[in-house]
C-alpha cells in the first residue's frame, strides 16, 4: 500500500491520526493502537519521495486500516514511478487530485505536447518556461524582436540577453528549466498562447478561428493585461465576437482597434513585472488545463490583471450574434501562420 504523494500524516493525539490537510480529502483515523500510530506516522517519512517503500497491509501495522484509507481513496494505485524536477510537484499535486491518483502519469502526457507561443515580453517567457517546468515536451516560439533592458526579470530574461533575439533567449531559458523539452518543430500546437499589445489583432483573430486551433488570448493593456478568453474554434466566443460586443458599446472602437494593432515598428509598452508574473501564471494554468484535460475554463471568460493589486477579475463574453463563428463547420486543424 502507497499514499499518494504529498499527503501529509499528522499526530492528533495518542489513538488519532489525520491523514492529509485539504478538506476536500483529508480524513481523521480514531481508536488506533499505538502501533499503527506508528506505522501511518511513517508513512509521513519525506524520504519515501527519494526511495518509495511500498508498505503492505498485513504485519506492517497497517492491516485495518489500509482498507479505510482505500476507501478514501488516499493510497496510490499507478506505477509509482515518479517524476523529476519540477514537474513532481505537479505530479504529487495531481495525485491528490486525479480519481485515479496517477499524477506522474498525467505529467508523462504532457511529453507528447506541444504548445505555441507567440510574443515573448516577460508574459509571453513566463507562459513558455512555466509549461515547460510542468512537463510539456515541445514549446514552439515567435518573437524574434530583441530583449529589451525592460523586459529583464520576470520571465527569466537577464541583463546579458539585452539586444540578442527573444525567440534565441528564451530556448536557453527553457533550456536551463527543463533540459528535454524541444524548442523546434513543424508540428501544429495542441493549443497557441498569442500574447499582444493594445488589442487582439482582428485579422490574426480570422485566421486562428479559421485554423481550428484551440488558442488563449492574452492581451498587454496599458494598466492592466487580459488572460482569455480560450477560444476553441466554433465552441464560444471568438475575439471577433469580443470586438463586436466592444464596438456594441462604442461604434468607433474598431478605428481604435485600427490603431492599436496596426503601428508597424512601434515598440510594445514595457510590461509591468508583477502583472505579467501574475497574467503569465494564470495564462499557463489555463493552457494546462486545456492540455490536461483535468478542467476546461468556461468559454468567453477573460481575468483581467492590473495594477494596484494584481488581483484577476473576472468578465463572461457572450458569442455576439452577429459574428457566425459558431455556426462554421469544423474542418480540422491546418497549420497556424503565426505573424
Ligand atoms: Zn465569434
Amino acid at each position: 500500500m502507497r499514499l499518494r504523494p504529498g499527503l501529509r500524516v499528522l499526530r492528533r493525539s495518542g489513538t488519532e491520526v489525520q491523514v492529509g490537510t485539504d478538506p476536500r480529502w483529508a480524513v481523521r483515523l480514531t481508536d488506533l493502537t499505538t502501533s499503527e500510530v506508528g506505522a501511518l506516522l511513517e508513512l509521513d517519512d519525506p524520504t519515501r519521495a527519494a526511495s518509495p517503500r511500498p508498505r503492505s497491509g498485513a504485519g506492517s501495522g497497517l492491516a485495518d486500516v489500509a482498507p479505510l484509507l482505500t476507501a478514501a481513496r488516499l493510497t496510490a494505485t499507478g506505477d509509482g514511478r515518479r517524476a523529476e524536477g519540477p514537474a513532481s510537484a505537479d505530479a504529487a499535486v495531481w495525485s491528490l487530485l486525479l480519481p485515479d491518483g496517477d499524477g506522474a502519469a498525467l505529467v508523462r502526457a504532457r511529453s507528447t505536447r506541444t504548445v505555441g507561443v507567440v510574443g515573448l515580453g516577460p508574459t509571453g517567457l513566463g507562459v513558455a518556461v512555466t509549461l515547460a517546468a510542468a512537463g510539456v515536451g515541445r514549446v514552439l516560439f515567435d518573437d524574434d524582436r530583441p530583449v529589451r533592458s525592460s523586459d529583464v526579470g520576470v520571465g527569466g530574461y537577464r541583463w546579458g540577453d539585452v539586444g540578442t533575439r527573444r525567440d534565441v533567449v528564451a530556448a536557453r531559458v527553457l533550456r536551463d528549466a527543463a533540459p528535454r523539452v524541444s524548442v523546434e518543430g513543424a508540428v501544429v500546437p495542441d493549443l497557441l498562447v498569442v500574447v499582444e499589445h493594445g488589442a487582439a489583432d482582428p485579422a490574426r483573430s480570422a485566421v486562428l478561428v479559421g485554423s481550428g486551433v484551440p488558442h488563449l488570448s492574452v492581451v498587454v493593456r496599458e494598466a492592466d493585461t487580459v488572460v482569455g478568453p480560450l477560444v476553441d474554434p466554433g465552441h464560444g466566443p471568438c475575439l471577433r465576437c469580443l470586438d463586436l460586443h466592444r464596438a456594441d458599446a462604442d461604434p468607433v472602437w474598431p478605428t481604435l482597434v485600427a490603431q492599436l494593432v496596426g503601428a508597424p515598428g512601434r515598440p510594445d509598452r514595457p510590461e509591468v513585472g508583477v502583472v505579467a508574473g501574475v497574467g503569465a501564471a494564470l495564462a499557463a494554468a489555463v493552457a494546462l488545463t486545456v492540455l490536461d484535460g483535468t478542467a476546461r475554463p468556461r468559454a468567453g471568460t477573460t481575468y483581467e490583471v492590473g495594477l494596484p493589486d494584481a488581483v484577476p477579475r473576472v468578465r463572461e463574453w457572450a458569442v455576439h450574434p452577429d459574428c457566425g463563428c459558431t455556426a462554421l463547420p469544423v474542418v480540422g486543424r491546418v497549420p497556424v501562420p503565426t505573424t
